[in-house]
């Protein structure tokens, strides 16, 4: 369908492909706007189904479905990437599809993503595609051994990589693909992780939120806080780069850098993600308009909303470990009973080890004093 400028008003409808809690998020913004929202979800009763007005449960090759649930509303949005082309494809034909099927394209798949980076003159590691053993050997020569070596699609919180050192059995490593096409990945000496949330409106209207700083815990985001650590210029140039990023994608709606700082301050880019993002969660109460709220005013061709910092902020994911560690519900009268802490959950029935369940998130003075409250609060929830 061809795509019009026109802003889709308040009273109008989203439809969102996808059910999880990044749905579930955009769903409340969206009503909080006034939109109707249609979410499409393989699973029924899902995170964002509970919250919508409706909740198509169909799977995303069942392209008839497809149609007619984007037949329905006014524009398509996504909370789940990894949606088949073949059905962003089929919405287009019905619907407006913001960001469109081609960024879905470029960021399913990490050799298409990095080499779309790298010959737009985006800094990222050194990669080679693997999808043989001759061509990991031959990567490894190149590049050298010292990579982290991960399946090209369907990829997520360190899901499907292996880190090569010397001495590395490439072998097994290759193995470890399941003939599944690799990438090859010069490993990067970072000194710390951030990411760049940004959207882009119908008339390439830009805006960033402040650059957020991440820690990881077993390759799954477990804290994240706002300003990031970094000086100033090195902030203002990674805000610069998702400018550039979004612009070199003709992104209409809302896109996730995510960025490694190196050890000489240099910044390199790991992935990209169109949608909002975990890292983000935290403009929920901290920012003057959250990530959500932000991907909706730009699929819907409204204006953008500030993205300004009202404190220091912090978020703590909750995952299902927390209910194992605590050995069934979590306390969370004792965690909510410092009054400044924010808690977040997804709707999720059942408590699996690493599935993000909810989050916590607190605004203080200081970083450190906000990051303090939201581990504080978490530890909480499972001492007695
Ligand atoms: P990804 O799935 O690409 O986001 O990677 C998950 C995590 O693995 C990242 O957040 C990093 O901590 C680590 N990682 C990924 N790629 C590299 C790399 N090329 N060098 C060093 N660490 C990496």
């Amino acid at each position: 369908m061809a795509d019009s400028h026109d802003p889709i008003l308040p009273g109008g409808t989203l439809g969102i492909l996808g059910g999880g809690q990044l749905g579930r998020m955009l769903a409340l913004a969206a009503r909080s706007l006034g939109y109707r929202v249609h979410v499409y979800s393989p699973e029924a009763d899902s995170p964002a189904g509970q919250v919508a007005d409706v909740e198509v449960v169909a799977s995303y090759d069942d392209l008839d479905r497809v149609r007619g649930f984007a037949r329905a509303v006014d524009v398509v949005t996504f909370e789940f990437e990894n949606v088949p082309s073949a059905t962003s494809h089929a919405a287009a034909e019905v619907a407006r599809v913001r960001p469109d099927g081609d960024v879905l394209h470029v960021t399913q798949n990490r050799l298409r993503e990095k080499a779309f980076l790298r010959d737009h003159g985006f800094p990222v590691t050194p990669f080679r595609r693997v999808a043989s053993r001759a061509d990991l050997a031959a990567a490894v020569n190149e590049l050298g051994v010292a990579a982290v070596l991960k399946t090209a699609a369907f990829g997520y919180d360190g899901k499907g990589q292996q880190i090569l050192a010397p001495g590395s059995d490439l072998d097994a490593a290759f193995d470890g693909l399941h003939g599944a096409e690799g990438i090859h990945e010069s490993f990067v000496d970072f000194e710390k992780e951030i990411s760049v949330v940004a959207a882009r409106g119908v008339h390439g209207e830009f805006a960033a939120f402040p650059v957020f700083e991440n820690a990881h815990a077993h390759h799954i985001l477990d804290v994240t806080f706002a300003p990031a650590a970094i000086p100033a210029d090195l902030a203002a140039e990674a805000a610069s780069l998702a400018h550039g990023i979004l612009d070199a994608l003709d992104v209409v709606g809302l896109l996730t850098v995510e960025m490694f700082v190196t050890r000489y301050d240099r910044l390199v880019v790991n992935e990209l993600a169109p949608r909002t993002h975990n890292s983000g969660h935290l403009t929920l109460d901290a920012c003057v308009t959250s990530q959500f709220e932000q991907q909706v005013r730009a699929v819907c061709g409204l204006p953008l909303g500030s993205t300004a910092l009202r404190q220091p902020a912090a978020m703590a994911n909750i995952l299902g470990d927390v209910w194992i560690a605590a050995g069934g519900t979590p306390h969370w009268t004792q965690a909510l009973a410092d009054p400044g802490l924010k808690l977040h959950l997804y709707g999720k029935a059942e408590a699996r080890a690493g599935r993000k369940m909810g989050h916590l998130s607190a605004t203080d003075r200081t970083v450190e004093e906000a990051v303090a409250r939201v581990r504080q609060g978490r530890a909480r929830l499972v001492r007695h």
